[in-house]
Parts: structure tokens; C-alpha cells; sequence
């Protein structure tokens, strides 16, 4: 039997405070081994100093309390999957601040404003093989490029179109975070105008030139933006669906998310309900640069390498947009195809 220790000297030990050490034990984290019926003391075994230490650790690395007792408490396999789950957790959360973090210092600096490129751009969208509508709708403009995937039929059809035409009316006016605020508000407007019940539903994914060379990008639902620079092809949204979300949980990989049959379902999406919660990001233009918008009926369809090569291989967005809906096509289009190439070039 291990002598006991003061409280004083078993947070010496584990390297915690006492008054961790009480809290522990107040969350039934760690009980003393024994508390004195008088004075109230807690004592411990020095054998409980690595459960002491692991908990401490737990709590540091910002796992909440309750996830942190069942933790303590599982095998050592399981308690690792999950902190492996959580890491890849905080890898997603980390990088969703990063990219709201560079949009703010962007707003904050009125980076960029020396105008120095423009846009040659094109815009597609085709009704897949076994559809009989389009609920797609897609713009291309010198300040906004835009993809819409509206779902369930006519109602989506004029959601994602009521969506296009508000972002159509964007201007950047030097402030960026009021601006983009301003084009949530007017977008959601708009699709409630179509239908307030909720039952419109549409995607979202809008570059807009944010003053100089830079672009915002708004994003909501699955609908992707990409660049292709000097020959690499850089995904620049992050679905907002639910295998997204078990990718971002480390529980299914980017390769089984291509191929997963609830790959639709949506986590975000533009409604009549409001209350949408776009990603807002930026990005740099270099000419050279040739950006793609593209519903799920062509990234989902035409794998990113095969994507990748198309628009490396098109002289112009308007051969890049026809052949982008020819590769649909050729695989089978079994949903609505829309997409924006736009290239930046030198002014
Ligand atoms: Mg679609």
C-alpha cells in the first residue's frame, strides 16, 4: 500500500495545482484516495499521478471536461482513435479560422488595391442526361464569377437563380467584411423572396473582385471553387456536407467521401429560413491564373486530376467550359452541370 500524500504534495508531483486537483475532483475526474472526515483533506496515492497528469494534459489541449472523463477512462486504443478524431477535428477548425482570419487582416488593411489584372471569363450549365430541369445557375461577370445548385425542382430552380442575379449586383466599395455582409443579406433576401416557407434550397460559391487583385470568395454548400496556377489545381472551398464532416473527423478519407452515397447531403445551404453561415475567404489574382467555379454534376461526375488536365489543356475559358461539360457528359451527366472558368490576364 503507497503512503498517502497531502494534496500540496501530489500536485507537486503531478505537476498540477491544488486547485486542479479539486476541481478534478469535484468533476469526478479523480477522486482522493482519501479525505479527512475532519479537516476535509484530500490525500493521494502516488499511483494516481499518471491519471492526474493525463487529465491535466486533456484539459490543455482544450478537450471539453465531459469528453475528457470518458476518456481517462476507456482503453488506451480508444482513447487514442478518438484524440485522433480530434486532432483532425481541430485541423478543419484551424484551417476555417485561418481562412476567416485572412479575410478580416484583408478588410482591416485594404490590401491590394493597385488594380493590375483583369478577367477573360466564360460560363456553362447543361441539364444532365437523366434530368428533365435545371436547377443549376451559374454568371460570369469582371467583378463576380458564380455557381448555384438549387435542389427539389422548380422551387430550387428559382432559388438558385434568384440567388445569381442578387450576387450579380455585388460592387466592392472599399469595405470588404460591410460589402460581403451586405451580398449575405441581399442573396438570402432574395431566395426568400422565391419562397419564405424554407423549401428553397440552392448552393452558393462566388468570387468577387474585392478590390485590386484580390478576389472574396463566398461559399455555402457543395458547390466548389478551384484555381489552377502554374499548373497545380488548388481547391479553394470546403464542402459543406455531411461526409465532408466525417473527412474533417477523420473517420472516412477524402477518397471514400468521392464515392459515398450521402455525398449530397448538405450541412449548409442557402434557405428561405435565413440565417445561412457562408465561408468568406480571399485570394490572390496572378495572371496566369484560371479559376473554376463548378456544381456537383462536374466535380462529383469528372474527377479532380481529369478536371485538372482539362484546364490545363483548353487555349480559353470557353473551350475549357465546353469541355468540362463534355467530360460530364462522356460520364454519364446523371446530374445538372454548371460551370465558370475565368482567367486572369494583364491589364
Ligand atoms: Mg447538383
Amino acid at each position: 500500500m503507497d503512503e498517502l500524500l497531502t494534496i500540496g504534495a501530489f500536485a507537486r508531483l503531478a505537476r498540477l495545482s491544488p486547485k486542479a486537483l479539486r476541481l478534478y475532483d469535484e468533476l469526478g475526474l479523480l477522486q482522493p484516495a482519501a479525505v479527512d472526515s475532519d479537516t476535509g483533506y484530500r490525500y493521494y496515492r502516488p499511483g494516481q499521478a499518471q491519471r492526474a497528469r493525463l487529465i491535466g494534459a486533456l484539459r490543455r489541449l482544450g478537450l471539453p471536461l465531459a469528453d475528457i472523463g470518458e476518456l481517462v477512462d476507456a482503453p488506451p486504443a480508444v482513447a487514442a482513435a478518438a484524440l485522433e478524431a480530434y486532432r483532425a477535428q481541430l485541423a478543419a477548425q484551424t484551417a476555417q479560422r485561418d481562412r476567416l482570419a485572412a479575410f478580416l487582416v484583408e478588410h482591416l488593411t485594404g490590401k491590394g488595391a493597385d488594380v493590375t489584372t483583369g478577367m477573360r471569363y466564360a460560363s456553362r450549365t447543361e441539364t444532365g442526361l437523366v434530368r428533365e430541369t435545371n436547377e443549376d445557375a451559374a454568371f460570369a461577370g469582371p467583378d463576380v464569377l458564380a455557381v448555384a445548385d438549387g435542389m427539389r425542382g422548380p422551387v430550387g430552380q428559382a432559388a438558385s437563380a434568384a440567388a445569381i442575379t442578387a450576387v450579380q449586383a455585388w460592387k466592392a466599395d472599399g469595405d470588404l467584411l460591410g460589402s460581403v455582409a451586405a451580398l449575405v443579406g441581399s442573396v438570402e433576401q432574395a431566395v426568400r423572396d422565391v419562397d419564405a416557407g424554407g423549401d428553397a434550397v440552392t448552393t452558393l460559391t462566388a468570387l468577387l473582385r474585392g478590390g485590386g487583385d484580390r478576389l472574396a470568395i463566398l461559399h455555402i454548400g457543395d458547390t466548389r471553387a478551384g484555381v489552377l496556377r502554374r499548373g497545380a489545381f488548388t481547391r479553394l472551398t470546403i464542402d459543406h456536407t455531411y461526409v465532408q464532416s466525417l473527412v474533417d473527423a477523420g473517420s472516412l478519407s477524402p477518397e471514400e467521401a468521392a464515392t459515398h452515397p450521402q455525398r449530397a447531403l448538405l450541412t449548409r445551404a442557402l434557405t428561405g429560413r435565413g440565417g445561412a453561415e457562408p465561408d468568406v475567404s480571399t485570394h490572390d489574382m496572378i495572371a496566369g491564373d484560371r479559376f473554376l467555379l463548378a456544381s456537383d454534376g462536374l466535380t462529383v461526375t469528372v474527377p479532380e486530376a481529369q478536371l485538372r488536365d482539362i484546364l490545363a489543356a483548353a487555349p480559353g475559358p470557353e473551350d475549357a467550359v465546353a469541355a468540362l461539360v463534355e467530360a460530364a457528359y462522356r460520364a454519364g451527366a446523371p446530374d445538372n452541370v454548371a460551370c465558370v472558368v475565368a482567367d486572369v490576364v494583364e491589364l
